[in-house]
């Protein structure tokens, strides 16, 4: 080797080294970035996250010492079951108590009956009541499904949510600047036979309860009918903020609720109890799903509808908790494949980047319900 040609191949191997250096620092980065921009198992308790959708009738403290410790903010959300006020009240009341021993992990979504909508003091005695629980910091109203399934007016005729008596009171609820937090009809499950439901939670649901399977009742509305008169009441109140809960009743299709969410703008969603149609779907096509939450990542919220209501032991709602939050985790941040009983297949994680999955689990929560969450 001459002279010239060692001082040519030193060049050669110095350059590849400082190349070589740049390409370890390129490495590095792109694998501390990859690092960064997904969540991993390990990160869940961590991770500040709300669950909008529980319902604690008890005035025990386990729900909520399973939440701090989990890192979760809770919406507690009240309703009209048994068909009249006293139920609003009982179910209020104990979310207020909650509230009231952990004022910062404690968020309250009231309701109102509609067992005497036909008296002419209706609207004023709702707006009085719904106006006593925002002073008091109730940040949303619940509607359920009883409005346009259940509950009748005195002419025997069902009361739907596009009725304008209720224009009023959704007037009121915008103005004093609270959501509206809508479960109006049910999955489409509902209007199937059993062995045709997609998620196994419905099945046994609607095996329980013949009263709320309509498949057993063709006489009553249908889930068209039902998702119809809830879009004709948006169409009257495009600024009213609306939460769709349980994906809006249009937990069978991605697509479908798509096109919802394109419609009214002012319309976000939910996904309590809905976990299993959105594993049934991922199974048919993951990337159509992953790509829903992705576009629709500031419309998606968080929920999951677990409650106290003193059936079972500390460790078993400890248990329940923990299994359908950390389920629910690994599948929105990793690309695990996964088993659930709420579906007979399995089926893999979307894994989310970390941003989408910060909206989903926190943000949107403080955006819809108007929270004031310190960082
Ligand atoms: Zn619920």
């Amino acid at each position: 080797m001459t002279t010239n040609q060692s001082t040519i191949l030193i060049y050669i191997l110095f350059s590849m080294k400082k190349y070589l250096n740049i390409i370890l620092v390129f490495a590095f980065l792109i694998s501390c970035s990859e690092d960064n921009a997904y969540y991993s198992l390990e990160d869940y308790s961590k991770v500040k996250k709300t669950d909008v959708h529980i319902h604690i009738m008890s005035d025990r403290p386990y729900f909520v010492e399973k939440a701090k410790a989990d890192n979760f903010h809770l919406v507690n959300v009240a309703l009209e079951v048994n068909q009249g006020w006293n139920d609003v009240f009982i179910k209020y009341n104990y979310g207020k108590g909650q509230k009231e021993q952990n004022p910062e992990t404690v968020d309250l979504v009231t309701a109102f009956a509609v067992s005497d909508f036909d008296d002419p003091a209706w609207e004023e005695k709702v707006i009085s009541w719904l106006d006593s629980c925002f002073d008091e910091g109730a940040v949303g109203v619940k509607v359920w499904k009883n409005i346009g399934m259940v509950s009748r007016d005195t002419a025997g005729n069902l009361i739907s949510i596009d009725d304008e008596k209720f224009d009023p009171v959704i007037d009121h609820i915008q103005k004093r600047g609270k959501t509206l937090m809508g479960h109006l009809g049910e999955p489409k499950n509902c209007w199937l036979p059993l062995e045709e439901m997609t998620t196994n939670n419905d099945r046994s649901y609607f095996e329980k309860h013949p009263e709320y399977h309509m498949y057993q009742h063709p006489e009553m509305p249908s889930h068209e009918d039902i998702v119809a008169s809830t879009g004709r009441m948006l169409e009257k109140h495009p600024d009213l903020r609306f939460l769709g809960a349980h994906m809006g009743s249009l937990e069978y299709s991605v697509d479908e609720l798509a096109k919802r969410l394109d419609k009214f703008p002012n319309m976000a969603v939910e996904l309590a109890a809905r976990m299993g149609q959105v594993f049934y779907q991922t199974v048919e096509n993951r990337e159509k799903v992953r790509k829903f939450f992705i576009k629709y990542q500031d419309r998606i919220l968080y929920g999951t509808d677990l409650a106290d209501n003193e059936s079972i032991t500390k460790e078993e709602l400890e248990d329940n908790m923990e299994s359908a939050w950390k389920r629910d985790w690994e599948y929105f941040v990793t690309d695990n494949e996964m088993e659930s009983d709420l579906i007979n297949s399995s089926f893999q994680g979307i894994k989310l980047p970390k941003d989408v999955v910060d909206k989903i689990f926190y943000e949107n929560a403080n955006t819809w319900f108007a929270l004031n969450l310190k960082d």
